[in-house]
């Protein structure tokens, strides 16, 4: 066997990369995370974690400290559309504030809600936030201002070549993961193409301090503000309040400034800090590694238009789904496929939501294209052309603000690891979310009783859960079928941890809909039904990949 100098060397410290050697490191695995920027850039770009990243960061116990970083919890979410922030909004979307969302998630009493709500926070301040958590995990080795120049793979391992300055090292690993953005040098080096359409339209991007704006627009407080004009323009709060971003088709970065003075069309002082091009893609890589060491994560194999804010939270996803995969696979229990199933659940997702982001900047291409010159003018022919663009905006601008079944709805199909079931799954909906303990799917937030949350009784760590439901009128107790005994004995044939959780609640029983929930370490389906099967032994093979 070749020696390895640490299991997983992981190449980018974006959000993907950060969140995976967190995961990681957090399940006892040592790692190494690349990243050939000397520090975390102030540089903008995505700017919200949807609900399902939030429950994985809360897994993880790092929700709060996101939130604590991030948009204030009373800032209202709204979206607007408009023709400058102190005109009349043509169109005003009211979404809740993080405090409000929790509210309506702590009122809930079936599955329909997420355990945590979305939170604004930039880019720019997540990543540091990150940086800091990977570099306090002890089996988590952090270096930045470090380039990787190439890699070798073998049966065995996976040399990774790195260079510092001058200085070149070489570290061998058992597995590399290019989490390595956009342009993944390592995706190019194994020749893996990108699928669907790119450079669809490229505008410009720019940051600015404006520290009084957001107390002083006038239509309402919110976190987008669209412009109704034929340059794509678009406003975006950032997580500080004092910080905005403009998106716009311009020739020059001299034009962001005029603008964003057109825009705000109040006196405010206010300065860009920075400004850059940037270009709208729907692409999805043909293969997700190598096939056997090598595994690719992020934008490294999607790339989306920021439309629905698909992006860094689909990256969030094949993170989460790697890393308990590879943690499994060195600590001996995880089969051969396991890894492999990798990129047959999360290529499916980066499709669909490839997809979901197609559907939902076309609904924006819809509205904006009900632009006219007129728009602006205080006569009954601007009036007109509002009006028409405000009816087309108020059901295509919510195909990018509502598509919380792409977010909180996906399953896993075809997967090695999950139990197909007779009847067919639930359909995929981008816009609606109906929650599912369909084999393969997230397992849906319910509350318990005593007010905690099932999600949390699983915990994060790498086990197996078969979640019992008992104690109420009507069942049996956990006797007979529902005795886990034997599927205890099976996951141990394999060296799987696995352990029962009873839950005495008949509401969640009823919602989730069966008696008996396998879940995995990562919180999806495996398995349910009242009995548990014949073979136990099958049912952990599957599960764990042999
Ligand atoms: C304007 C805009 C708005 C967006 N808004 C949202 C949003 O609201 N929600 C959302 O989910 N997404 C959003 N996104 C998308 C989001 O920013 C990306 O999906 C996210 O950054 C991808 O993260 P990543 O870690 O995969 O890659 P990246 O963030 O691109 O990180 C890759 C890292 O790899 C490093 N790297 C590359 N090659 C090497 C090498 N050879 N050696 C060492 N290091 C290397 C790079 O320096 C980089 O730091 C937005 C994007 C844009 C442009």
């Amino acid at each position: 066997m070749t020696a390895v100098d640490t299991p997983v060397v992981i190449v980018g410290a974006g959000p993907v990369g950060l969140l995976l050697a967190i995961d990681l490191g957090l399940r006892g695995v040592r790692c190494m995370l690349v990243e050939q920027k000397e520090a975390p850039q102030f540089l903008p770009k995505m700017e919200r974690c949807n609900a399902r990243t939030m429950e994985i960061f809360r897994r993880m116990g790092l929700a709060e400290r996101i939130r604590a970083a991030g948009l204030p919890a009373h800032c209202p979410m709204d979206v607007f559309i408009v023709t400058s922030v102190v005109e009349p909004p043509l169109l005003h979307l009211p979404y809740p504030s993080v405090d409000e969302a929790k509210r309506l998630i702590a009122a809930s009493t079936d599955a329909n809600l997420p355990l945590e709500p979305y939170q604004l926070i930039s880019q720019y301040t997540l990543e540091p936030l990150l940086k800091s958590v990977a570099e306090a995990l002890p089996s988590v080795t952090v270096a930045y201002g470090t380039e990787c120049t190439g890699f070798a793979e073998s049966a065995e391992a996976v040399t990774v070549a790195l260079r510092r300055g001058a200085v070149a090292s070489q570290v061998t690993a058992a597995y590399l993961v290019g989490c390595d953005g956009g342009a993944s040098p390592i995706r190019k080096a194994l020749g893996i193409g990108l699928a669907g359409d790119g450079n669809l339209l490229e505008l410009r991007q720019a940051l600015y301090r404006c520290d009084d704006l957001y107390e002083r627009i006038p239509i309402g407080k919110g976190r987008h503000y669209h412009v109704a004009d034929n340059r794509h323009t678009m406003l975006i709060t950032q997580d500080s309040t004092r910080h905005f971003t403009l998106h716009s088709v311009v020739d020059t970065d001299a034009d962001m400034v005029t603008q964003f003075a057109e825009v705000i069309a109040m006196p405010l002082p206010f300065e860009m800090i920075n400004c850059a091009p940037w270009r709208q893609n729907l692409l999805l890589a043909d293969r997700y590694g190598s096939g056997g060491r090598v595994f690719l994560a992020g934008d490294a194999v999607h790339l989306v238009i920021p439309t629905g804010g698909l992006g860094m939270n689909t990256g969030c996803g094949d993170a989460v789904d790697l890393a308990w995969k590879l943690a499994a696979t060195l600590a001996g229990w995880g089969g051969p496929k396991l890894l492999a199933s990798y990129e047959i659940e999360r290529r499916q997702i980066g499709s669909r939501n490839v997809a979901a982001s197609r559907f939902a900047s076309a609904g924006r291409r819809k509205w904006r294209s009900m632009w006219r010159p007129d728009i602006t003018e205080a006569t009954p022919q601007g009036a007109a052309t509002r009006a028409a663009l405000a009816r087309v905006a108020d059901v295509e601008q919510r195909k990018t603000n509502e598509m919380v079944g792409a977010e909180l709805g996906y399953r896993y199909v075809g997967s090695p690891l999950i139990a197909a079931e007779a009847a067919e799954g639930p359909e995929h909906n981008f816009m609606d979310y109906v929650p599912t303990t369909y084999p393969g799917a997230r397992l849906p937030h319910v509350w318990l009783k005593d007010g905690t949350a099932v999600q949390d009784r699983v915990g994060h760590d790498s086990v197996y859960a078969l979640l019992r439901f008992a104690g109420f009128a009507g069942f049996g107790g956990f006797g007979g079928g529902r005795d886990a005994a034997a599927l205890g004995r099976a996951f141990a044939g394999y060296g799987a941890p696995f352990r029962a959780i009873d839950l005495i609640d008949e509401r969640a029983r009823d919602v989730y809909g069966h008696d008996l929930i396998l879940v995995r370490p990562d919180l999806h389906v495996v398995w349910r039904g009242n009995a548990l099967p014949e073979d136990c032994t099958a049912l952990a093979a599957l599960a764990t990949g042999h």
